[in-house]
């Protein structure tokens, strides 16, 4: 039985489950924000019930745990291998990824990838705070250059090479229908990214092909900054490295062309 949201007697329906009264995130982590997006956009589109999340491993592991909804973990770097024989096996409306930086780019890079090239019909949302948060932020994929991280003490540099431009990568596949890349910094880039998951998700109901939003967000301990400065450094600095929008969204997959029977 699919798992919904919670019915409370005389109150609102749940989404939380109830033993969790804390979401286990530092203060003015926006992971948690980003969250509430998913929640929102899947409640718009009538999905309660219909939702399959495949959660990595890092600090984004602590959201989808605590949701009202079916839920297979994995090995860290694995959620697309994983999203695949979901969505495969149980063919269920929606079934989508939570990542971070590193499950998604770095050590989960091959699963990624691989999913994307097959065209598989699932959604990624992967959250990048630019470094290993759980861990103790050492440099990710997506840590920007000159940016200070444990692994990185003088900033990443010429031996770190460049940072990742993830969702302009993917969008060079023709397995790929959907890459968009959000932030959560300004109430205006809020409801960009919102709608941006939106049209990911939709692309899977549409059976159009594999799908990635990667949303910027703050990590005030590991980037040494107050969560009002975390905000300063995205706009000034991480945006201008990636730049938000959309970067590729067709309504089709061009599928491989099939070997001729013999
Ligand atoms: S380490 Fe960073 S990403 Fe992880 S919960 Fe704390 S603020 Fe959020």
């Amino acid at each position: 039985m699919a798992v919904k949201k919670e019915k409370v007697a005389g109150g609102s329906d749940l989404w939380i489950r109830p033993e969790f009264a804390v979401i286990p995130s530092c203060p003015g982590c926006q992971e948690p924000v980003v969250g509430q997006l998913i929640l929102e956009v899947v409640e718009e589109m009538g999905l309660d019930g219909e939702a399959i999340v495949v959660p990595g491993v890092g600090c984004t592991t602590f959201l989808p745990v605590i949701w009202n909804m079916d839920a297979v973990l994995t090995a860290h770097g694995r959620p697309c291998d994983v999203a695949t024989a979901v969505k495969r096996v149980t063919k269920a409306p929606l079934v989508f990824t939570v990542q971070g930086d590193g499950d998604c780019f770095a050590i989960g890079a091959g699963p990624t990838v691989s999913a994307a090239l097959r065209g598989e019909n699932i959604t990624v949302i992967t959250m990048s705070n630019t470094n290993y948060g759980t861990t103790g932020g050492q440099m990710s994929p997506t840590t920007v250059t000159g940016q200070r991280t444990t692994t990185t003490p003088e900033g990443r540099g010429e031996m770190q090479g460049h940072p990742a431009h993830v969702p302009e990568l993917l969008g060079g596949i023709k397995g790929v229908a959907y890459t968009a890349r959000g932030a959560v910094n300004t109430p205006a880039n809020l409801q960009k990214a919102k709608r941006y998951i939106k049209e990911a998700f939709q692309k899977q109901l549409d059976g159009a092909g594999f799908s990635l939003v990667e949303i910027i967000v703050a990590c005030p301990p590991n980037w040494h900054y107050t969560p009002i400065d975390c905000l300063k450094f995205i706009d000034e600095t991480l945006l201008a490295e990636f730049p938000l929008g959309e970067f590729k969204n067709v309504d089709r997959v061009e599928q491989p062309i099939p070997v001729p029977a013999q």
